[in-house]
């Protein structure tokens, strides 16, 4: 148990989806999704017909047709499942999900909150007919700055030396091992937007991922496309020093350990029409940079059509590896130095 009792029930529900929560069961390859709606067999009354529970993705609601005649919101299916109190539940959510309410009561106050109508559902008397479907996310949407913190994050960890990261590489990005919840068996690493604000964590499987297990898992709805992981520390360094564009987090992240801080990943090898703008705002004429992806035909292929574009408003130079499938963060401290001070 927590030390506190108070458990702030608003912000555990908006921190987990219901996704989430069926995927902590090990049912998500059970449910179909079609638009905005998860469908399925019941969970809580074990039943079989594959249409009976129903999710709304972006209402983040459920509602079983058959037996229970029931739907609620992530709390409420956490109850049900394990016959316990929302309280308890919340506290199990906590775990489950590694969740940190002080940090979640901490941002609830400056949060605008959403308004759910979760809560409305599961108290509705009679049956609701169906559950509304709503299109996803809006495009223009930014992504949301989370309401939690993943803490206890390892920073020692096998992992960290085949990737060649130092503690201290992996405390300034806040990056670890996690041992349990959703990131469970990944190296977390936080992503945050333009202003600092935490939007996703990317959780990178640290040996060769099971069957169907992505090598990295980024939350449902997130939208990696708008950011550019690393940009509110970049734009704080001088603006004579060239910005680096790299693919991957752990070339940003090696970069970085080699002193070189002005650097940006994609998190891929295509520059997004919002990635491009945010490198735009922050930029001029006389800056600099410098487009580094990996030497293999995707690297190749991603960085002409960058240059091409970035070169309208700036100064860009390409970087060119002479070994095919050479990456950043394979490049010694040496190479890192002689190559910024060519
Ligand atoms: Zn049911």
């Amino acid at each position: 148990m927590p030390k506190s009792s108070f458990v702030d029930f608003k912000a555990i529900k908006a921190a987990i989806t219901m996704e989430q929560v069926i995927e902590h069961y090990g049912l998500l390859d059970r449910f179909k999704k079609s638009g905005d709606s998860l469908s399925g067999p019941c969970p809580i009354h074990k039943g079989s017909n594959p249409t009976q529970f129903r999710v709304s993705i972006s209402k983040n609601i459920w509602n079983c047709f058959s037996e229970c005649k029931h739907g609620g919101n992530t709390l409420d299916f956490i109850a049900r499942m394990e016959n316990i109190s929302i309280h308890a539940a919340a506290l199990k959510a906590i775990e489950w999900f590694n969740l940190d309410p002080e940090a979640m009561a901490a941002n609830a106050d400056q949060e605008v909150e959403q308004p759910s109508e979760a809560p409305k559902a599961a108290a509705a008397s009679q049956p609701k007919p169906a559950i509304k479907s709503s299109p996803p996310q809006d495009n223009g949407t930014p992504n949301k700055p989370l309401q939690f913190r993943l803490d206890k994050l390892v920073h020692e960890h096998p992992y960290f030396g085949v990737r060649g990261l130092t503690f201290q590489t992996l405390v300034d990005f806040g990056a670890g091992y996690c041992t349990k919840g959703m990131m469970a068996e990944r190296i977390a690493i936080p992503i945050h937007n333009v202003d600092g604000k935490v939007v996703a964590y990317a959780g990178r499987y640290t040996g060769q991922p099971p069957e169907d297990a992505p090598k990295y898992k980024l939350p449902q709805g997130f939208r990696k496309s708008l950011e550019l992981f690393n940009i509110d520390r970049a734009i704080k360094e001088p603006a004579d020093k060239p910005l680096i564009i790299v693919e991957g987090f752990f070339d940003c992240m090696k970069l970085h350990q080699y002193g070189c801080r002005k650097v940006v990943a994609l998190m891929g090898s295509t520059m997004s029409p919002a990635q491009e703008e945010l490198i735009r705002k922050h930029t001029n004429s006389h800056s600099q940079v410098i487009v580094m992806l990996d030497e293999d035909e995707a690297g190749q292929a991603g960085r002409e059509d960058i240059a091409v574009r970035l070169a309208k408003f700036c100064f860009v130079t390409v970087h060119v590896f002479d070994r095919p499938d050479m990456q950043p963060d394979q490049l010694s401290a040496e190479d890192v130095r002689s190559l910024l001070n060519p």
